[in-house]
């Protein structure tokens, strides 16, 4: 175990997901928790005490029935003698059995987790298996991927199209594990027995495939990384591949690419992006972060999900995100979305891995503004800036970014877009853009393949660029007010401050005094600067997330 982790629910969808569109936004505050949230959300005693090493998860997968049966060997290392351990299994599912050293062990169920009560001393340092036994049918999403669960579906051909997601709702809406992002374990091993006229496409490298007489093949992968739960994913279809070799910082990349046999020529063409994507981001974040285990694209029978070293594609073939431009600045359609946004959480999200979903900005934000990066990337940087601020408008300021800690409760849709201004917005203050660049590298490097919480981002970004940069997150993360610049002109001076704000909001700001660039330094409290210039005009620089007003209404 090294990380902790969570999730990408791009976009407008996934944001009305989990806040129905007409209806009251629910003041998080008011929201009653249930005992399944916290055993959900938290590092539950029954957790803490195990450090997760590897899962062999083995299923066979029918299509036919829409089942799914088999079992996961968990292997840990425990921390001290603890007797009673957590595994998360959801409803309808069941597990049938638990083993350790061939022995049965006995379980009871509470809702979605299951208390497994060992029965030899768990020695501190030693390392134990568990093996799990499971199966039924699983829950069949109804909104893939804003919704979890399986997707079974016919390609054109009438052939099954299958596959998981369950980013929000969890791993264990399909197979039995430590349900909590704190965790996860260094490598894993994926055997998924399907139909033999079927391909299963999961994460990491292809080990090796098995014949079996009852007309099936077992597809066993391998992830030699430490994964995120919601990272892993089955993807069973009619698929044809292609591959290149990407030549990025670290030497090779394989890159593969799986899609339905009828659309090999439009991924070809599509898929050129790639390349592109993989330019832009190692320029930005640093080398992708599992060369070990391979990138690959592969489609999927809804709009797409970050599943490492897997991302999963079905926005088309086409630019834009489903073909729109969330941006309105006309860069958005410059692009593949789902290409672009869920590989770019290759960087954030699966290497970078917040430890709780209330902190999913983490994930949210640095690839909402990856977009921008990667439009500014091939396009310049006057692209990369109208394609953050058109972005804007999608900006809700409902409720705060940041959710609930401990009970599996993300904030505000707008950990994607607010997210991705107050970067940019911390980009002007920090207005050097090798220090920029050197900041998100560095971030990459400092926190590569961990979990990590909000604040260590927080501090490690203030650290790095000399500034406190902590009244700026509370502002933009922790409350849903938009700073604005109140100012006053009499007689050649500027009076000034911040209101609307957060206590001690005392970020520096860019203004143009009639065209003349100036930084000055407003706080909640007014002070006054001289200007040479008679009846200037002052116009705030829009690359800042803030409001502005003369208060003398002129
Ligand atoms: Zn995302």
């Amino acid at each position: 175990m090294k990380k902790i982790a969570v999730y990408c629910l791009f976009t407008l969808l996934g944001i009305s997901d989990f806040l129905p569109l007409n209806s009251q936004f629910i003041a998080p505050t008011l929201k009653k928790f249930s005992r399944q949230d916290t055993l959900r959300g938290s590092i539950t005693p029954e957790r803490v005490w195990w450090d997760l090493k590897y899962y062999h998860l083995d299923i066979v997968v029918k299509p036919s029935d829409s089942t799914i049966f088999g079992s996961n060997t968990i292997i840990y290392k425990a921390l001290k003698d603890f007797r009673v351990m957590q595994i998360d299994l959801q409803e309808p599912l069941e597990i049938f059995k638990a083993e350790q050293n061939g022995k049965q062990l006995s379980f009871t169920r509470e809702g979605n987790v299951f208390w497994v009560h060992l029965a030899e001393e768990q020695e501190p340092g030693k390392i134990y298996s568990v093996i799990v036994s499971y199966g039924g049918k699983p829950k069949v999403s109804a909104r893939p991927p804003w919704e979890g669960g399986i997707t079974w579906k016919k390609d054109k051909n009438n052939l099954p199209f299958v596959a998981s997601s369950c980013q929000g709702d969890g791993a264990s809406l399909w197979w039995p594990c430590k349900d909590h992002m704190y965790d996860e374990p260094d490598s894993m091993l994926i055997s998924v027995n399907v139909p033999s006229n079927l391909t299963d496409v999961s994460n990491g490298r292809l080990r090796s495939v098995i014949k079996n007489k009852n007309k099936t093949k077992t597809y066993n992968w391998f992830v030699a990384n430490p994964i995120n739960n919601y990272g892993v994913n089955i993807n069973i279809g009619d698929y044809i591949h292609f591959s290149e070799v990407f030549k990025g910082e670290k030497g090779d990349l394989d890159c593969n690419y799986y899609v339905l046999r009828d659309n090999l020529d439009a991924a070809k063409a599509q898929f050129k992006q790639v390349p592109m994507m993989l330019s832009a981001f190692e320029h930005w974040f640093g080398p992708y972060p599992f060369y070990e285990d391979g990138y690959k694209l592969v489609e999927a029978p809804y709009l797409g999900m970050e599943h490492q070293s897997s991302v999963t594609y079905g926005n088309g073939f086409r630019n834009g995100y489903l073909g729109r431009d969330l941006s309105g600045s006309g860069w958005g359609n410059k692009f593949d979305f789902i290409i672009i946004h869920e590989s770019g959480h290759e960087w954030f999200a699966n290497s970078i891995t917040s430890e709780d979903v209330a902190d999913l900005w983490v994930h949210e934000s640095f690839i909402n503004y990856s977009e921008n990066l990667f439009v500014e990337y091939h396009y310049g940087k006057d692209a990369g800036r109208e394609y953050v601020l058109g972005s804007r408008r999608n900006i809700r300021n409902d409720k705060p970014v940041t959710g609930i800690y401990g009970v599996n409760f993300t904030g505000s849709g707008d950990m994607y877009y607010k997210g991705g201004s107050m970067l940019h917005t911390i980009r002007q203050i920090i207005n050097d853009d090798e220090k920029w660049r050197s900041i998100l590298r560095g971030l990459n490097k400092e926190f590569y393949h961990q979990v990590v919480s909000g604040s260590q981002i927080e501090n490690y970004m203030s650290n790095k660029c000399g500034l406190n940069l902590k009244p700026i997150f509370d502002q933009y993360l922790r409350d849903v007010r938009i700073p604005v610049f109140e100012y006053i002109i009499n007689e050649g001076k500027l009076t000034f401050r911040w209101s609307n704000c957060v206590q001690g909001f005392n970020m520096p700001l860019k203004i143009f005094v009639s065209g003349v660039e100036k930084y000055i330094k407003p706080t909640p409290q007014f002070s006054t600067i001289e200007l040479e210039t008679v009846n200037p005009v002052i116009v705030t620089d829009p690359n800042y997330y803030a409001a502005s007003i003369n208060l003398t209404g002129k």
